[in-house]
């Protein structure tokens, strides 16, 4: 008798559509075997090798800059001596190789675990990952393969076995899991459909599954009527898709022929391998707090400028736009964001480059280097008062001035500001921005009161309401009035039925996530 059908609810970390066996991946056999020739010290040696030369050669082989430096991480964290002294210890206390590496792991991640910082709690699953590849590599196994367009069920999902994973139209559905983990980030970015934080559910005699992002479903065994219209979705929206990656190349015009430009968001300089510059009208947000990752590459003025260089080579003469540190609230940068109680409404943005003067001036030098080369355009993040742009303004001029005398390469560039919080909003025309650009995101948590990260919240964060709707008028005027150029950047733009309320709100020029680039440029075609 085929098990009966079941829902089981969770939280969008990936959105999408998936149809496929299941795979549970926790029941995967426990590696606990030690080589079996070996003394235990000389066998917990031979296993961290492998285990680093496994994690090098997935770094290789993948082009996905975010994936490379998790990887990278990884083989840090492995020839770290305060990770494997616990380990080495237990080794000499008599414990097997296993039970000593699950000890230093156990160790590391209570401390993670308990840490304030979400940075550290979401590496957890770096360390569990770690600690199953030492243990397989210890068993002289390799990990099973997950079957090619599986929906995987597990408690959580390293990165390394996503990396690992030929998706192929599958999915993921998590007991656990973050949306802001590198899995889930890495989900979003390659499409792949991921739930998390499903309840507990019965996997006996279940085989099969759809995985519905739309609803925040899992739906397991389906019956036959509802596997036959999810089938017609899942066409419904393959065929739109492609209908709309046809409509990739070209300017977006209206049919009464007014030109929007569209631009590209980006958090990463991997991310352009697989986009082609013809498909859009150049950068309009670079989040730069997602491309440095930690305080050193803060203070490596040599790799910022040439990651600035990357960025502007690729657009190949199309404007970009590179938006200084928005580090703090959900963006943290170990060493340099500080933990508050209300991340959102604390030290970030504008405020924390304020406060480090000096890693400001080398963010800011690097940008005027880099502008020699192509037209960049430097914005600030979460202004609130004039005097913050003024004071932002005052540096650049120092830095390019410093450029100037000591004979450097540069242009200074045009400074703009973010509008994401209601206060700068609605004071517009008291602020010297060389242009705009509308943070939707933010601006509609701070209007509406309700964190962005906060799903059950969901309504109050309606982009069309009344309030966001006056914010975004008072600014588009304010522009006009000015002859300053403005854009939306923030997730409201990528939404196809926002799109008309902002073209007639006057706005001219969008920036989307690069997935949304064809339906936004499909919308607007379709205006009158
Ligand atoms: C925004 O707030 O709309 C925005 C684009 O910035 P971020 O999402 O990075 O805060
Ligand atoms: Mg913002």
């Amino acid at each position: 008798m085929s098990a009966s059908m079941l829902r089981v609810h969770g939280t969008v970390a990936s959105p999408g559509l998936a149809e496929g066996p299941l795979y549970f991946l926790d029941d995967e056999p426990a590696s606990v075997r030690t080589f079996d020739a070996l003394p235990p010290a000389e066998a917990f040696e031979a296993a961290l090798g492998q285990a680093i030369a496994e994690i090098e050669h997935l770094g290789r082989a993948t082009l996905d800059e975010n994936a490379r430096a998790l990887l990278e991480f990884q083989v840090a964290m492995l020839e770290d001596e305060s990770l494997l002294e616990p380990a080495r210890a237990a080794l000499r206390e008599g414990l097997d190789a296993g039970a000593a590496w699950r000890r230093a792991i156990e160790l590391q991640l209570a401390q993670f675990e308990s840490a304030e910082d979400p940075y550290f709690r979401a590496r957890s699953a770096d360390l569990e990952d770690m600690r199953e590849r030492v243990l397989r590599c210890l068993a002289g196994a390799r990990a099973k393969r997950i079957p090619p367009g599986a929906i995987v069920v597990a408690r959580d999902l390293v990165p390394s076995r996503f990396l690992e994973t030929d998706w192929q139209g599958g999915g993921i559905a998590l007991s656990g899991g973050s949306a802001k983990s590198h899995v889930a980030m890495l989900a979003r970015s390659r499409g792949v459909p991921m739930l998390i934080g499903t309840p507990p559910w019965d996997p006996n005699g279940h085989r099969e599954a759809l995985l519905d992002t739309e609803a925040g479903t899992l739906i397991v065994s389906p019956a036959t009527e509802v596997r036959a219209a999810f089938a017609r979705r899942l066409a419904g929206l393959q065929s739109a898709k492609a209908a709309a990656d046809s409509s990739l190349s070209g300017p977006a015009v209206t049919q009464g022929g007014q030109v929007i430009k569209v631009m590209i968001n980006i958090a990463d300089v991997g991310e352009l391998a697989r986009l082609d510059p013809a498909h859009c009208d150049g950068i309009g947000l670079v989040r730069t707090e997602l491309l440095l990752k930690s305080r050193a590459e803060l203070g490596d003025e040599e790799g910022q400028y040439a990651a600035y260089c990357s960025i502007l080579r690729w657009a190949r003469g199309a404007p970009v736009t590179i938006r200084t540190l928005d580090a703090g609230s959900d963006k943290p940068i170990p060493g340099y964001t500080v933990e508050e109680s209300n991340p959102f409404l604390g030290t970030r943005g504008v405020r924390l480059s304020l406060a480090n003067p000096e890693l400001f001036a080398i963010q800011l030098r690097a940008l005027c280097r880099a502008a020699h080369l192509g037209p960049l355009r430097v914005m600030v993040p979460m202004v609130t008062l004039p005097a913050e742009l003024a004071a932002a303004k005052r540096l650049l001029d120092e830095v390019a001035a410093e450029l100037l005398a000591r004979g450097i390469a540069h242009r200074r560039p045009e400074l703009g500001m973010m509008v994401e919080v209601p206060a700068a909003a609605l004071t517009i025309d008291l602020f010297d921005a060389a242009f705009l650009s509308i943070g939707s995101n933010d601006l509609i948590q701070y209007v509406s009161a309700a964190g962005r990260d906060l799903a059950h919240l969901g309504s109050l964060q309606e982009p069309l309401q009344p309030a966001v709707l006056r914010l975004i008028e008072t600014v588009v005027s304010a522009a006009g009035d000015r002859a300053i150029d403005v854009s939306l950047c923030g997730d409201m733009a990528a939404e196809p039925r926002c799109v008309a309320p902002l073209v007639a709100l006057g706005l001219r020029s969008l920036s989307v996530a690069p997935v949304a680039l064809a339906r936004v440029k499909s919308a607007i075609r379709a205006l009158p």
